[in-house]
């Protein structure tokens, strides 16, 4: 730490990371690549993350000693993961910055606060209601149409805790099915694309926006990530700016994924904002090969207060996600001409459980 408060971490520092799944062990390898340490924190004792470093804690998120022995190991903290329990962060927090702060976890752990953030900055969104009964929901569809989509409001990743309602369906079934008393409705948003904006900010005030990526997902998981997506110049800077303004009203450091809609309208196509998620994001993967500093480099550099870097795309980028069985294609991979595989060290391959990636980067096309 620095006279004014803010982190300057120097090489052979170390970094303390929650969560010990691929993002962590990203996190790790990026900053052993500048000479920092990691401990890494995770209840699981099979995390990949451990894989890479050589301090390691295996405890609970509720477990306030081993939380404050791990505190005690390290220089600054961060997460890999938004769902960071309240009480985990206020422990770590009183002890060793945190980075990103503590108060954007609230913000972005709740769908309802996150959107009500989001249009105070006057950044559009889905056509939004907060649900907390059958009759609100009623309400709620009688005010935005249907089809529509039901969100709970915490703890929902890779389409869990989310229906799609659509005309004739019985509203008290689906609530029931949902199994929560807190949720949001969201006008269905019939999107060209999707698209999401990797941004990096400094402690400083310096955003650094990667180019626009556009994603495919399949089963409401992220398929296929590509750069630059196919939109025109004006909106690219449309969605970074969106993102720049987000991360300067969070007083943001680290990195933060912004994914949006991009919807057709009468004076063009513009962008909505789907939602914000506080961490290295699987939508920037593809800076790993495909750009001179990865998303995971950015990160490690502003949480240690380092500079960031201008990273230069080195193409068009395609990354595909290895989910599930797809994993057996590892060796088909390793022989593709000009593909980067990475596998992330993981067990059995479940249903939707993401494996491993690859990058493949061509020459930019002359316009
Ligand atoms: P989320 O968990 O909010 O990121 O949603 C997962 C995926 O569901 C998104 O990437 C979209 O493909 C789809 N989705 C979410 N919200 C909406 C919406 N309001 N309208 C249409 N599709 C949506």
């Amino acid at each position: 730490m620095t006279a004014s408060g803010t982190v300057k971490l120097k090489p052979g520092d170390t970094i303390g990371i929650l969560g010990g799944g691929q993002l962590g062990r990203m996190l790790a390898m990026a900053a052993a690549r500048l000479g920092l340490k990691c401990q890494v924190f995770s209840p699981d004792p099979d995390s990949p993350a451990f894989d890479v470093v050589l301090n390691a804690t295996c405890a609970e998120y509720a477990d306030v000693e081993a939380l404050e022995l791990f505190a005690n190991d390290v220089d600054v903290i961060t997460y890999e993961f938004e769902n960071v329990p309240a009480a985990t962060a206020m422990v770590l927090a009183a002890r060793r910055p945190v980075l990103p702060a503590q108060k954007i976890l609230e913000t972005t752990q709740d769908r309802l606060i996150e959107k009500d953030f989001i249009k105070r900055l006057g950044i559009g969104t889905a056509d939004y209601a907060d649900v907390s009964s059958v009759e609100t929901l009623q309400s709620a569809i009688a005010r935005i149409g249907l089809p529509a989509v039901i969100k709970t409001r915490r703890f929902g990743y890779d389409g869990k805790g989310q229906a799609i309602i659509r005309e004739g369906d019985d509203p008290a079934q689906i609530w029931e099915e949902l199994g929560t008393k807190s949720a949001i409705l969201e006008a269905f948003v019939p999107f060209e694309r999707e698209i999401s904006v990797i941004a990096a900010r400094s402690a400083d005030g310096e955003v650094q926006c990667y180019d626009v990526t556009e994603n495919e997902h399949r089963d409401h998981i992220l398929k296929f990530s590509r750069v630059p997506a196919a939109i025109s110049d004006a909106l690219a800077a449309d969605a970074r700016a969106v993102a720049a303004k987000i991360a300067n009203a969070l007083d943001y450091v680290g990195v933060l994924a912004v994914e949006l809609f991009v919807v057709a309208g009468n004076g063009g196509p513009h962008v909505l904002v789907n939602e914000i998620a506080p961490r290295v994001h699987n939508s920037g993967h593809w800076t790993l090969d495909g750009a001179s500093i990865s998303q995971f480099e950015q990160h490690i550099r502003a949480i240690a207060g380092w500079p960031l870097g201008k990273p230069i795309r080195h193409g068009q980028v395609t990354m595909t996600n290895l989910i599930g069985d797809d994993i057996l294609t590892y060796e088909q991979w390793l022989t593709v001409p000009g593909a980067t595989v990475h596998l992330y060290g993981k067990g059995a391959p479940r249903p939707g459980r993401k494996m491993g990636h690859v990058t493949e980067v061509a020459p930019a096309k002359r316009k």
